[in-house]
């Protein structure tokens, strides 16, 4: 048998993109195909919002729970996003990889680059919106934000944007078109489990 082939490396699979692209909705596709993948479920001091559920879509923790786990040196990475504090539970990641499972992670875009400096063999995917106007439509549907806070997001766009050069892949999340960019993140994923030379990760 050719030495290229059986070989089974977990991806860590780093999804990410201006706030309101539409990341959850993809994670949530692939979760609805069963796609086979943990996703790592991110600490958050955020309030939750009506439609959110504590342990799937975060941990919901106050300031004092969220400064514990930040003490214990459990966060593989964490963050101030929009005045609330973000953390990617660093055993569930390790765990998740040791199991051999693909492993997702949906993050910030200063997250993101925080995590290539860690784990550089991560697979970078950037969700991008199709205009900078698409994404004040869908921002602007969410019904969650104060003109204030849907004002901040809007300016650290451009700045998240600067990013894509860092990233592995660029993939576009066209207005109704969901499936198809659920299809391309499929696509990608098989393909880099084709490598002549995997990426190996280690935490
Ligand atoms: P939201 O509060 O709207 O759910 O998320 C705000 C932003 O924080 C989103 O871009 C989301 O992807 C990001 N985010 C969620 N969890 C983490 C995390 O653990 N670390 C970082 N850096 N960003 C996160």
């Amino acid at each position: 048998m050719s030495e290229y082939m059986g070989q089974e490396n977990p991806l860590l699979i780093i999804i990410s993109g201006p706030s309101g692209v539409g990341k959850d909705a993809v994670i949530d596709e692939l979760k609805q195909r069963k796609i086979p993948f943990h996703f790592v479920v991110t600490a958050t001091t955020r309030s939750k919002r009506p439609d959110e559920v504590h342990g799937k879509d975060y941990w919901f923790y106050t300031p004092e729970e969220f400064y514990q786990l930040l003490k214990s040196g459990e966060l593989l990475e964490n963050a101030v996003v929009y005045n609330n504090s973000y953390g990617v539970p660093k055993h569930d990641v390790r765990d998740s990889l040791n199991r051999g499972e693909d492993t997702i992670l949906r993050i910030d875009v200063q997250g993101a680059a925080h995590i290539k400096r860690e784990v550089p063999n991560a697979l970078f995917i950037f969700l991008a919106p199709p205009t900078f106007e698409a994404l004040i439509n869908r921002l602007g549907n969410r019904n969650t934000e104060t003109p204030e806070s849907l004002n901040r997001r809007l300016n650290t766009y451009q700045v998240e944007m600067k990013a894509i050069p860092t990233f592995d892949y660029v993939v576009i999340n066209y207005e109704s078109r969901l499936a198809e960019t659920v299809d391309k993140i499929i696509a990608i994923i098989t393909a880099e489990k084709l490598r002549t030379h995997p990426r190996r990760v280690k935490l």
